[in-house]
């Protein structure tokens, strides 16, 4: 069998914690870090190494660019982090620059990638990769509201007293400030959320305004762990290895990624998160299912910030 190769740009908490759940989990048989801090990268990848025998017999090693040539994924994980006092759009700018250093050495050795893109302002480089840099649109998974998504159905399930697994729920519209839940799709066993509430004795949250309360938990949640801890990462690796799993395997995963928009809910020239099958094509279809007016308002003010932003640095 092919051996499967993912490539991670960027060796700071993010790109080592996702090596490290890539190794635990054993999807991929081959997992290169490239980082400029070549030093501290390689101390991570023998720190690492040496958990292989009681795990997966899986290659961990630094690398340099040239090693995405083989690679079947190639996760983008560098950049700067937000500091207190900043949102994720704040770090635009600095950002913007270090992924168009990034893609530009990756374009140098593989023309057509594919591409994980965890870095923020991770919908406008999504956008970049597309725009800037001409990669196909199904090429380009943005991580988007994937661990939004993520928080919600652990906050919903907490809420509701069900084990978070058994519940669907969707964060679309930008990774930041703007998301919006589709309360319209939640269902909690197959059973639609409101319908759900009528009949829930476990409720430990029956007030009236607990939609707003779930919202707000999982819109501050990166803040609230970022002010205890300083920077949020093992979610994030979570989340980032069920989209190589997805892809590795061809899996089919409805998943919220961030992607060019198609003119679903009247959206175009811009990239956010709506739930999206994901398989070895990469981002290969758009759900866009009927939701109420009210949703797609909140979408297009979503999409209306991104282009905000798109007009100030890109365009
Ligand atoms: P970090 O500061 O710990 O590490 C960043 C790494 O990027 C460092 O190793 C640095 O050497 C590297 N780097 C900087 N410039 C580079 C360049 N030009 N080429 C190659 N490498 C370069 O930060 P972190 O906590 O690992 O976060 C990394 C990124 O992930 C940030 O942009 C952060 O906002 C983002 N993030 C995204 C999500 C999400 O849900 N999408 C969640 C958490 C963090």
């Amino acid at each position: 069998m092919a051996k499967r190769k993912v490539a991670i740009i960027g060796a700071g908490n993010v790109g080592i914690t996702i090596a490290y759940t890539l190794m635990l989990d054993g999807s991929a048989d081959d997992i290169a870090i490239i980082s400029k801090n070549k030093e501290k990268a390689l101390g991570q990848a023998l720190d690492l190494s040496h958990g292989i025998p009681l795990v997966n017999n899986v290659k961990i090693a630094i690398a340099d660019y040239d090693d995405c040539r083989a690679a079947d994924i190639i996760v983008i994980a560098a950049g700067a982090k937000t500091a207190p006092g900043e949102t994720r759009l704040d770090l635009a700018k600095r950002n913007i620059g270090i992924f168009s250093e990034v893609m530009t050495e990756i374009l140098k050795h593989n023309s057509a990638p594919m591409i994980i893109i965890v870095s923020n302002p991770v919908d406008v480089l999504t956008y970049m990769a597309i725009t800037t840099f001409g990669l196909p649109a199904t090429n380009v998974i943005g991580s988007g509201t994937v661990l939004d998504s993520s928080r919600f159905r652990y906050f919903l399930g907490k809420n509701c007293n069900v084990n978070p697994s058994d519940v669907h729920a969707y964060i679309v519209g930008e990774h930041g400030d703007s998301q919006l839940p589709l309360w319209s799709l939640v269902t909690i066993g197959g059973v639609p959320f409101d319908i759900f509430c009528e009949a829930d004795p476990h409720s430990t949250m029956g007030a009236p305004d607990r939609k707003e309360v779930i919202a707000d938990l999982v819109k501050d949640a990166a803040y609230f762990v970022r002010d205890f801890k300083g920077a949020t990462y093992y979610a994030i690796s979570v989340a980032t290895l069920a989209m190589v799993k997805a892809i590795l395997r061809d899996e089919n995963g409805v998943m919220s990624v961030s992607g060019w928009m198609n003119g679903q809910y009247g959206l175009k020239d811009v990239c956010l998160s709506l739930p999206s099958i994901v398989n070895a094509k990469g981002r290969a279809a758009v759900l866009a299912p009927r939701i109420p007016d009210d949703e797609i308002e909140g979408l297009v003010k979503s999409a209306n910030s991104l282009h905000h932003i798109l007009d100030s640095y890109l365009r």
